[in-house]
């Protein structure tokens, strides 16, 4: 007996979209998957090939967060002169050990900084902030000064220049002493090995500085949500700047490949 049409049909086949998707959540194949990841440094490209189910599904949660916990603001990205977070919230409020009584965070970051400086005073530490949000105006004293005392090349590697600084995002906390004698304190440790659980990631590393533009900076951390510093941990080598590199060359991407199902 012969069986009818089992020819021509397989000819006419579809391509089965969802039997090459590698994650349920987009519509992205192996194929796809590597030029995602083209452009990021070699190891990183190796640690997201490896896992790259894992790396889609923290993807997509970063995407459902806030984007603006990721906006780059560098040397070469400046904020604009008028851009003041709308949700800033007085830290005075909170139990919370303050170098200064008038600082200021955006309210997103609360939540995460309340369940981190509480771990940190069970675990023995206090966690003290000395500089948080930061307005353009106020970045703008603190340059030019610098710029008076020390020139502009040093002024430069020291400060960022107005509308240059994570500060102005509401999202950056300076701690401690904000001197290079906070490195190795019981503080900094502590950060060091915990601030990642709650979603803060070290904004300035050892031996980046001509990729992130600032030298080290051991008490500059900024918030960019736990699964993002879950990200940058596992597959971006602990390096904020990759991360925000990634998202901000990718996102739109990503976004238009969100499976629709
Ligand atoms: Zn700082």
């Amino acid at each position: 007996m012969v069986l009818q049409g089992c020819g021509p049909l397989k000819q006419e086949e579809p391509p089965a979209p969802l039997a090459k998707r590698l994650h349920p959540g987009f519509d992205i194949s192996p194929a796809d998957f590597i030029s995602l990841i083209g452009a990021l440094p070699e190891e990183i490209k190796i640690r997201a090939a490896s896992r790259p189910e894992y790396f889609l599904e923290l993807a997509k949660k970063v995407l459902e967060g806030p984007e603006d916990l990721l906006r780059p603001v560098d040397k070469t990205r400046a904020l604009p002169e008028g851009y003041e977070p709308k949700d800033l919230v007085p830290l005075k409020n909170y139990p919370l050990k303050l170098n200064r009584s008038n600082l200021t965070l955006r309210a997103a970051v609360l939540p995460d900084l309340l369940a981190m400086a509480e771990a940190a005073r069970q675990g023995g530490t206090a966690l003290v902030l000395s500089s948080t949000y930061r307005s353009y105006t106020y970045q703008k004293t603190i340059y030019e000064r610098n710029v008076r005392n020390m020139g502009n090349e040093a002024a430069d590697r020291e400060s960022a220049a107005p509308g240059r600084s994570q500060h102005q995002l509401g999202t950056a906390i300076d701690f401690g002493s904000i001197t290079d004698d906070f490195t190795g304190t019981p503080m900094e440790k502590w950060l060091r090995e915990n601030a990642g659980k709650y979603g803060f990631s070290l904004s300035y590393p050892k031996g980046y500085e001509e990729i992130t533009g600032y030298r080290h900076e051991s008490w500059h951390y900024r918030y960019i949500g736990r699964h993002a510093a879950e990200m940058e941990r596992e597959f971006f080598g602990g390096i904020q700047h990759y991360l925000l590199e990634f998202f901000h060359n990718q996102r739109e991407y990503l976004t238009r490949k969100i499976a629709v199902q």
